[in-house]
């Protein structure tokens, strides 16, 4: 009797710890919810949440990776159909709405050096006999999606990382970039901006090589010994002067769709002019170990196994790019959710799904949760919840042309959005490592808090929240960043939680922050290296870490580590559900900027 006593009280304690795992505090506390309302959410919440599964995100990324998917192309509108199968499948209203947006393609891309030795370039990106996906021909070659057309031959000057200040230093030493090819290294600042300094400065032409310093053997060992960038690896990206304004280029600040008026090609102010292109630190090795000049200072040293100049001298390159401009359709996919008590008020979920390669870190695995997120509204929907205001699911297009999906709808909606949007959730990369971060506008950050603290952690099963503090407290102490961060919320000023970053650009949360004012956060996870962060995840750009985390991490092999299938897809769906579902008093106290 005793002993069936002893097992009651346990089961109960277990429920009970259960319960506090799980939610983290008791269900009358729901910040926005009256007592009443709180355990009816918190049921509707529990099924949200036992729907996704690690094996349906795997199984979603391997459908969207399966090809090279870049915007306006063949298979990128395969990845859409698909898309608009599976939020019509969770029974959502759903349609593909185009774009008609201009899409420079690469046709050639040459950077020969001429002197002091002859050697072509770029040199191919290296392939693995076990990865198959590094010999795809398919795979565009490496560009800087809307440089110019160009056939420049020139002496070379080494700009560092190709800033104002940095011009202004070579300017000190009385180096002249006017009529040379500058080549700066990647980092620093967005790339777009390091062509817009050089046209600025009246260079001729501009290569960006990533260094090793940054982005290769110096952080540690590079692929496949480690994750770090390979010596022929190279970063894409596009330097659309999105600066001055995102979206096409051709139709600023209004739609583009197939009636609207276009700027003729040489009125476009967010187009570079002059030919830019990206290097691997093994074509780049031979131009900066021929240059004259004086010595560059030492924080202009890089890794490479020589001291660097700062040029001109003995390194003339011959660069010749021919771009294929042309106006291509691209398909953002729409699902719609009438809200039943504020219709006209909208929160919009929203991820890319175009990729300069296979995508399978940025953005498909963002792409997996919102499948989750379609599916887990669709079955709550199927008994009888119904979301408080209007909730859009958004699969973007050509975002990393610039934020052009996003941005034109976003145009397209400007006035109902400037009105009515309540919030705008982002997610680029979901999962590109186990560490847990999140940006946002200040008046978000306890809501992102109060969803961590009801969703485990899954390395450890310990609450989403105290483990990303934990990590951050961690990384802070190791940076001799002072610990204790009084987050803007009503937080007691002694606390320990995570910091919520501050929100610049680069993603899809711009057009709705910085055009109209809407409220947005922003997530993922990353990973300890800046072979993720730099290559993959945020600039997707070397062909040789894209393909091997979609073939062999993603796409299989390696998909029994626990972090990237199992853990993204439950926590975005949770704290999907707790901003859409929840009438939460913090999104209305964001002020509109216009
Ligand atoms: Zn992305």
């Amino acid at each position: 009797m005793k002993r069936i006593l002893g097992a009651v009280f346990l089961a109960l304690l277990a429920c009970v710890v259960e319960r506090d795992l799980i939610w983290g505090r008791p269900e009358s506390s729901l910040r926005g919810f009256f007592p009443a309302d709180a355990a009816r959410e918190a049921d509707f919440e529990k099924v949200f949440r036992a729907l996704p599964t690690p094996e349906r995100a795997q199984q979603d990324l391997m459908i969207l990776t399966q090809a090279p998917h870049v915007a306006g192309t063949a298979e990128d509108y395969k990845t859409a159909q698909y898309v608009l199968s599976q939020f019509r499948e969770a029974g959502l209203d759903s349609s593909v709405v185009e774009y008609q947006v201009l899409l420079p393609m690469p046709k050639e891309v040459k950077v020969d050096l001429i002197e002091p030795f002859k050697r072509e370039g770029p040199t191919p990106e290296g392939g693995w006999t076990w990865d198959k996906d590094t010999y795809d021909s398919s795979v565009v070659p490496a560009y800087n999606a809307y440089s110019p057309s160009g056939d420049v031959t020139a002496r070379v000057v080494y700009a560092n990382y190709g800033l104002r200040e940095d011009y202004q230093r070579l300017k000190q030493w009385g180096i002249d970039v006017a009529g040379k090819i500058v080549i700066v290294r990647y980092g620093q600042c967005f790339r777009g901006v390091k062509a817009y300094v050089a046209e600025e400065n009246h260079a001729a032409g501009l290569l960006i090589y990533s260094d090793p310093a940054e982005d290769g053997y110096r952080q540690g060992d590079v692929y496949p010994r480690g994750p770090w960038r390979p010596a022929t690896g190279v970063q894409r990206g596009s330097i659309l002067y999105s600066m001055l304004y995102a979206g096409d280029p051709l139709t600023p600040g209004y739609a583009a769709t197939k009636a609207a008026k276009r700027l003729a090609l040489k009125d476009a102010k967010a187009l570079p002019h002059i030919p830019t292109t990206p290097l691997s630190y093994e074509d780049a090795a031979p131009i900066l170990e021929n240059l004259g000049g004086p010595v560059a200072p030492s924080d202009w040293q890089g890794a490479l196994p020589f001291t660097y100049h700062l040029g001109p001298g003995a390194s003339k390159i011959h660069m010749k790019l021919e771009m294929d401009f042309q106006t291509r359709t691209i398909w953002n996919v729409i699902a719609q959710i009438p809200g039943s008590v504020l219709p006209e008020a909208l929160v919009i979920v929203g991820n890319h799904r175009d990729a300069w390669t296979y995508g399978a870190v940025d953005p498909n695995s963002g792409t997996a949760p919102l499948l989750a997120v379609a599916r887990g509204l669709g079955q709550l929907l199927k008994q009888g919840w119904n979301p408080r205001r209007t909730i859009i699911l958004a699969s973007w297009d050509a975002e990393e042309f610039g934020l052009i999906g996003s941005t034109e709808w976003v145009e397209d909606h400007a006035d109902q959005l400037a009105r009515h949007a309540v919030a705008y959730l982002n997610m680029d990369v979901g999962v590109a490592g186990p560490h847990f971060g999140a940006s946002a506008v200040p008046s978000l950050a306890r809501l992102i808090h109060d969803a961590a603290q009801e969703v485990n952690d899954p390395r450890t099963g310990r609450p989403l929240d105290a483990v990303w503090s934990e990590e951050s407290q961690r990384v802070r102490r190791e940076s001799g960043i002072p610990i204790v961060v009084p987050i803007q919320t009503s937080s007691p000023p002694s606390t320990m939680e995570a910091r919520v970053s501050e929100l610049g650009s680069g993603s899809d949360y711009t057009p709705f922050l910085q055009h109209l004012g809407v409220p947005p956060w922003t997530w993922g996870s990353a990973a300890p290296t800046a072979f993720t962060t730099q290559c993959t995840t945020t600039f997707t750009g070397c062909r040789t870490s894209a393909t091997r985390l979609s073939s062999t991490a993603w796409r299989g092999r390696r998909c029994s580590a626990p972090w990237p299938c199992a853990w993204r897809t439950p926590t975005f769906c949770r704290m999907d559900t707790t901003i859409t579902a929840r009438p939460s008093r913090n999104t209305f106290s964001n002020l509109k900027t216009n």
